[in-house]
């Protein structure tokens, strides 16, 4: 039986297991992400809880074929490195490859954790059929994985598909993380959904609060999360426009708000993107809602390996 390591490295908790072939996932742990630890130390943490995993399932090292690791960009895929998310204020530059390699012999991958979940959605998710689709998360930030001719598309470094910092709507108040205004992620992500809902009800919201108001049939709400779904519209022409997929999957606690969100993009889709074949590109929901970040891990081993 061919076994990988998945880990699925997030801002506050880190995701780990052992899934099989078929992407089934036999065993797995979570362990929050301290950000009161250096890097190294809780890198170290992730090492022991891989070897637990292991040793309480009765395998040994030989038993895997590899350990995937998704993680937050920005990385350097090349070097191994995790060089400065800003979700991990704490990470910059460090060699997380060359620390598991000090402890493991199977070889380390490691990958955008957007594209990761591109690479499940293209081995057991919603992009099984396509050779050409792009998947995108909406939750606290915005993210995309590119699969392109079959393949992972990772960019020169591993971090294509930082859509979140592409600029969709300047007129929006404020200036986004990165310094630029307007940004996809600042203007339609989770954590924008909540803002704008706080900002416009005068009371601190959530995005699920956001959610149920709108689900409530709240006027101004409706009309802020209709503004939202329309950027969500606009970033998935930019997407069309730019790399034509066959289809684009949205995952992400965003997208759980379901049938509106993926009526009205793709209702936008059909109007604007530019050729009249790219109008017909469908918006649909992910196949994988639960764990699709740490199986994206382990299916990078199975991509690097030429068996997926
Ligand atoms: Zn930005």
């Amino acid at each position: 039986m061919s076994l990988a390591v998945g880990v699925d490295i997030g801002g506050t908790k880190t995701a780990i297991g052992i899934i099989d072939h078929a992407g089934k996932i036999l065993s797995h742990t979570k362990i929050p992400t301290d950000q009161g630890i250096v890097p190294a130390e809780m890198i170290d943490r992730i090492i022991a809880s891989i070897k637990v995993l292991l040793t309480d399932n009765g395998l040994q090292e030989s038993d895997i074929t590899g350990i995937g690791v998704g993680a937050p960009g920005p990385l350097d895929v090349k070097n191994g490195l995790i060089s400065c998310p800003p979700n991990l204020p704490q990470w910059v530059d460090i060699p997380v490859v060359h620390q598991f390699n000090q402890q493991f012999s199977v070889p380390v991958w490691l990958a955008n954790d957007a594209s990761a979940a591109a690479v499940a959605e293209k081995w057991i998710g919603a992009g099984t059929s396509a050779n050409d689709f792009a998947y995108m998360t909406i939750s606290t930030g915005i993210g995309a994985g590119f699969i392109l001719n079959g393949e992972l598309y990772t960019g020169a470094r591993g971090n294509a598909g930082d859509i979140g910092h592409m600029a969709v709507d300047t007129r929006v108040e404020g200036t986004c993380d990165c310094g630029q205004k307007g940004c996809f992620e600042y203007v339609a992500s989770g954590t924008a959904i909540a803002r704008l809902g706080t900002e416009l009800m005068g009371k601190p919201l959530s995005s699920i609060d956001v959610f149920a108001l709108y689900n409530e049939g709240d006027p101004d709400i409706t009309s802020m999360v209709q503004e939202v779904f329309e950027r969500i519209g606009m970033g998935c022409v930019t997407l069309i426009n730019t790399l034509e997929p066959e289809f684009i999957v949205i995952g992400g606690g965003v997208s759980n708000v379901g049938e509106a969100l993926f009526e009205a993009v793709n209702d936008y889709v059909s109007k604007y993107a530019l050729s009249p074949l790219g109008r017909e590109t469908r918006v649909v929901p992910s196949k994988l809602e639960n764990n699709t970040g740490l199986i994206g891990a382990a299916a990078l081993v199975w991509q690097n390996t030429g068996k997926l």
